[in-house]
């Protein structure tokens, strides 16, 4: 069983790309399409030929390029079972629990609802990789668009009871601003203060700061430490759920 290679590009002011490549069976599957060019221009880039896409949710910067880059490449679409908004293109429909073989390898699907209602996850166990879309960002979780607090806070539930060293591609460069909101209520944690002076590093270099982990990730990301008795006194909420810690971190979030 091969390791396979994933090459990030960037497109839009700040979304993130992946393709994901099988050296042993040559095949490529490319991770949401807002930008059909960009995504064409790395296939050039990297000497690939498109076998999939994997779309993750209905969003326009994750969707707009799907049709011509699937008449371009005649790529096969895999998608979410389409809730709130109907998405062009889609050869098969995907929900939790689904699996699908990419290469000789399983593709895991985890519904995680919240920021969309059809958001789908793409796990790699084999790849110790995740792709998350929108649900969780290095230092962050997505804006609740069509769902409600206690279904991403399900949602995030799902991803974090995944292996620690489980590498975690978002779709968007939003770091450092999450960084300065984590450190805003949760001013204590060293691991997040380190944190923090690296992601000041790369991005001071123009440089991603995407893949993440997802241990890193429970160590420092406020949306997963809802429990950590730090954040829960500087909030002033000892008592509460789990969910609703998250659900005022999330509010604080919006208006930071
Ligand atoms: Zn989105």
């Amino acid at each position: 069983m091969s390791n396979f290679l994933f090459y990030q590009y960037s497109y839009g002011s700040d979304n993130y790309g992946v393709l994901v490549h099988d050296p042993l069976s040559s095949k490529t599957a490319c991770i949401d399409v807002g930008d059909a060019n960009k995504a064409l221009n790395e296939l050039k880039n990297q000497n690939l030929k498109l076998d999939e896409i994997w779309i993750t949710h209905h969003h326009g910067d994750h969707t707009e390029g799907l049709l011509k880059l699937k008449q371009e490449t005649g790529a096969f679409v895999y998608g979410p079972k389409q809730i709130s908004q109907l998405i062009n293109g889609l050869d098969k429909e995907l929900t939790q629990g689904d699996e699908f073989t990419f290469s000789d390898q399983k593709v895991k699907v985890i519904h995680t609802p919240g920021h969309t209602t059809d958001m789908i996850n793409f796990y790699l166990p084999n790849q110790n990789t995740l792709f998350s879309g929108d649900t969780l960002f290095a230092l962050g979780c997505g804006r609740i668009f069509e769902g409600n607090p206690l279904m991403m806070w399900e949602s995030l539930q799902k991803l974090m009871a995944l292996p620690e060293e489980t590498i975690i591609y978002c779709s968007h460069e939003y770091t450092l601003a999450n960084a300065y909101f984590s450190i805003s209520v949760d001013p204590t944690n060293q691991e997040l203060k380190d944190r923090i002076k690296i992601i000041e590093g790369l991005r001071n270099k123009g440089l991603p700061t995407i893949p993440t982990k997802l241990g890193l990730e429970l160590k420092t990301n406020p949306f997963l430490r809802v429990s950590n008795l730090e954040i829960r006194k500087n909030l002033n909420m000892i008592k509460e759920t789990d969910s609703e810690v998250f659900e005022k971190i999330r509010l604080l979030k919006d208006n930071f």
